[in-house]
């Protein structure tokens, strides 16, 4: 929209006319005063200011607005009948204007005009936006970089720890010791082997290489490894299947990208829970030929405004953040999985009360929209 301000009405209405005729929205205020609160009020993408004003000049106006972090890109062109002199141009630029025309002008050159500016500026902001967001993605970057570095030192430094004190307990002839610390090392391998798999299979998404293996395979039996596999990691905690009968189910999938999935929600219910509380892994058969799985845990609970980020990439709960390690790559990498399943994902929960993530998928999806 187009901000004319002229303190004569006749001229607002002749050059308003002009320009809706021409396609363009307009609106109009008759002294500089009325300006400004419109200005503060509405966007513009350019404004054509009259010189000779009572009140606020038009070069008054200009000043404010140049002077506002929120109106300081809007161009402005000048007219002016009276003021024609050289330092009265010269006033007019450097008050903030993009252009300076003298009464009479020509309707098509101010068109021209009016059309260069706008699309400079829109040009200028949205590369102003692109370097905001350059410069946020690169911070983040750099945050990333340490926090992962960290991540990766802590299960590497254990390893280390370990291996060297199953050493000196195999110097001691001790076997139980010693295979007790290679055990330990053991779990921090697995643990260092999942938090790369996730570091490839992010930067993966990125380039739009995440591969998947498309094919029929028994969902009762996937549901039942998966969770034997992290009851595995953590045998003291309490895992339990509530199911229909699933016994004959065959999906069509990637069964080893949505154990990563299952996994993942199973892993962050254990490390977001209380001790003893037991976390339920529910599956409901769909009359649309859907299978969907929720993932209940009674935890911490995340408050409904982090509930929407929480499957974007490196996205983790800060006031969280200290207490829990984490990268913030597990939800990201579950949605995509979800996502080329073409299925739905989400999350319900209250804090302190706990957490539902579910995932939903089509048993037998369309073979043609896969890939
Ligand atoms: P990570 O756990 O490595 O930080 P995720 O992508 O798996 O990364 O999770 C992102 C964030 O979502 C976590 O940092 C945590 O704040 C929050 N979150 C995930 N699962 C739960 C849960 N079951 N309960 C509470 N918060 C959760």
């Amino acid at each position: 929209m187009i901000l004319i301000v002229d303190d004569k009405q006749e001229n607002l209405i002749a050059l308003g006319k002009t320009l809706e005729s021409r396609g363009f929205e307009i609106d109009t205020a008759l002294s500089g005063e009325d300006a400004l609160k419109k200005l503060l009020r509405n966007d513009y993408e350019l404004i054509i200011l009259d010189v000779q004003m009572p009140g606020m000049d038009g070069f008054e106006v200009a000043e404010a607005v140049s002077g506002y972090r929120r109106t300081s890109d809007i161009p402005i062109i000048f007219l002016s009948a009276v003021n024609v002199s050289k330092e009265f141009i010269t006033k007019g630029y450097a008050s903030g204007g993009r252009d300076y025309l003298v009464k009479p002008f020509d309707t098509d050159i101010l068109v021209l005009k009016i059309k260069t500016f706008v699309k400079l500026n829109n040009i200028q902001r949205s590369l102003q936006l692109e370097i905001e967001r350059r410069i946020v993605a690169e911070n983040k970057k750099d945050e990333f970089i340490s926090i992962a570095s960290h991540e990766l030192n802590t299960p590497l430094t254990s390893i280390k720890g370990y291996i060297q004190l199953a050493g000196n307990a195999l110097e001691r002839k001790n076997i139980d010791q010693t295979r007790m610390f290679l055990d330990r090392s053991q779990k921090q391998v697995t643990k260092l082997n999942r938090l790369v798999g996730d570091l490839l299979d992010t930067t993966k998404i990125q380039s739009g290489k995440l591969q998947f293996n498309f094919q029929y395979f028994d969902f009762g039996t996937f549901l039942i490894n998966a969770v034997e596999n992290i009851q595995h990691s953590f045998p003291d905690k309490s895992l339990r299947i509530k199911a229909p009968d699933i016994s004959n189910i065959r999906v069509f999938g990637d069964e080893n990208r949505l154990e990563q999935v299952v996994q993942n929600y199973l892993s962050n219910a254990i490390k977001y829970g209380p001790e003893g509380k037991e976390v339920v892994i529910e599956v409901l058969l769909l009359p649309d030929g859907k299978v969907h799985v929720n993932v209940i845990d009674e935890g911490i609970g995340i408050s409904a405004e982090r509930q929407h980020q929480l499957f974007e990439k490196f996205y983790r709960v800060e006031e969280n953040s200290n207490r829990f390690q984490g990268l913030g790559m597990g939800l990201y990498i579950c949605a995509e999985i979800v996502k080329r399943h073409k299925g739905t994902y989400g999350v319900v929960s209250e804090p302190e009360k706990g957490s539902t993530f579910y995932f939903c998928i089509p048993i037998n999806p369309a073979i043609s929209e896969l890939n």
